[in-house]
């Protein structure tokens, strides 16, 4: 009994020493950390194209002494560096894509830099705790589910539990995940005069636009949970043209994967029917991956909140006022390994991710902050993880009976 005790207050202290242990790396680099996240959000990149992120964080990572695999799993801009000894691999996911227009109004130089910082020290306790870490460069999260391909490839088949912050204007134990399938879709008419023969046209144009009106009204009649939103892509060249192609895309979303599926019909009948209407034909494309909900890891997030909160952090659950609704390919790596995805506070309440206002806090002392927060509460909690195999124990327990 005594024996026991002994051994678990020795671990207790070694796992206090390595918490402050990590928390001092971070804090050592804390200029470099946040130059990187600046120099990344003063170069937005988009999804597969984020060619300089790549480069600035791998030839960091090299000069603290990693030795980095670039273009890592077939994808020119992801990389992978190993630290650590046998034992876990615990794999900490670095997104750097910006968004069209916005640059970085989803705030990824700041996953990039809190990753990074949280890869850099964990790998400065990783040997002596017993372990080893992953830092994963995951491109083309915002639509090109860069991790779905690394999955496929293979980076995540020895990984024990995999790890991400993710900016909002709140913290969040989670953001509110659902799955999603994107959709090209194309009308094919026929051309005609508009004034001279406007009977011999079939308008494309009116089979899209009869289509989104279709998915409007489908709208009220969905999960409160379900989304579906959509753009034109194509509207005709002229107006004294009959429109003889016409382009629609959209975002459909559900709770699951599962759920996706017939929510998916319906809003292909809907567009069909457009083509119906207007005498027009339809094909479409499904845009593969798609992306599944998120498997939240309660005993990783217990960790985490615990640790955050020792820097100041009550990170709470979402509710009605502060849930952020999105999809993210993080999803399917939680239907691989044990995985979180808590939302670190980097803007003043309901300023909104996806917007111009954002991207101006992802660069801001309260951005900077959060990637030096987020660093330390994502490593803190690798250091639970190889200091406590029960916690680890639980974490694969608890995904093995939500999958
Ligand atoms: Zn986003
Ligand atoms: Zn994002």
């Amino acid at each position: 009994m005594q024996g026991s005790e002994s051994k678990s207050q020795a671990s207790n202290e070694a796992k206090t020493k390595a918490k402050a242990r990590v928390c001092e790396v971070i804090d050592a680099k804390a200029d470099l950390l946040v130059e990187v996240s600046h120099r990344i959000h003063a170069n937005p990149e988009l999804a597969f194209d984020e060619h300089f992120a790549h480069d600035l964080l791998c030839d960091t990572i090299e000069a603290e002494g990693l030795t980095v695999q670039r273009g890592a799993y077939g994808l020119d801009t992801a990389f992978e560096a190993r630290a650590g000894t046998d034992g876990p691999v615990l794999a900490v996911c670095c997104e750097y894509d910006a968004l069209p227009g916005i640059g970085h109004a989803c705030g990824h130089n700041i996953i990039a830099s809190a990753g990074l910082g949280a890869g850099l020290a964990a790998a400065a306790v990783a040997e002596d705790l017993g372990g080893t870490v992953a830092i994963l460069g995951t491109p083309a999260e915002e639509g090109g589910g860069g991790k779905v391909y690394m999955i496929e490839r293979g980076a995540f088949d020895d990984v024990a539990a995999a790890l991400m912050v993710h900016p909002a204007d709140h913290d969040l134990l989670w953001m509110n995940t659902i799955a999603i399938h994107q959709v090209r879709v194309q009308y094919q008419g026929a051309a005609a005069h508009a004034a001279a023969a406007p009977h011999l046209g079939r308008n494309a144009l009116d089979a899209a636009v009869l289509g989104y009106m279709n998915v409007a009204a489908l709208r009220q009649h969905i999960l409160p949970e379900e989304r579906i939103h959509g753009v034109f892509s194509d509207g005709g060249d002229k107006p004294n043209i009959v429109p003889q192609t016409a382009g629609t895309y959209w975002y459909v979303r559900s709770p699951t994967l599962e759920s996706l599926e017939p929510l998916k019909a319906r809003v292909l009948a809907c567009l069909e029917a457009g083509a119906t209407a207007a005498g027009c034909t339809m094909t479409y494309e499904w845009q593969d991956p798609s992306y599944a909900d998120m498997i939240e890891s309660e005993p990783l997030l217990d960790a985490y909140a615990a640790n955050a909160q020792t820097l100041g952090r009550t990170t709470l659950e979402p509710d009605r006022m502060s849930a952020v609704v999105g999809s993210t390919d993080m999803g399917n790596v939680s239907y691989k390994v044990p995985s979180i995805h808590p939302m670190i506070k980097v803007a003043p309440y309901a300023c909104a991710i996806h917007t111009p206002e954002f991207a101006g806090h992802a660069a801001s002392p309260l951005g900077d902050l959060a990637v030096l927060d987020g660093a330390k509460a994502m490593a803190m909690t690798m250091v639970d993880l190889w200091c406590e195999p029960e916690l680890l124990a639980a974490a694969q327990a608890a995904h093995s009976a939500a999958r």
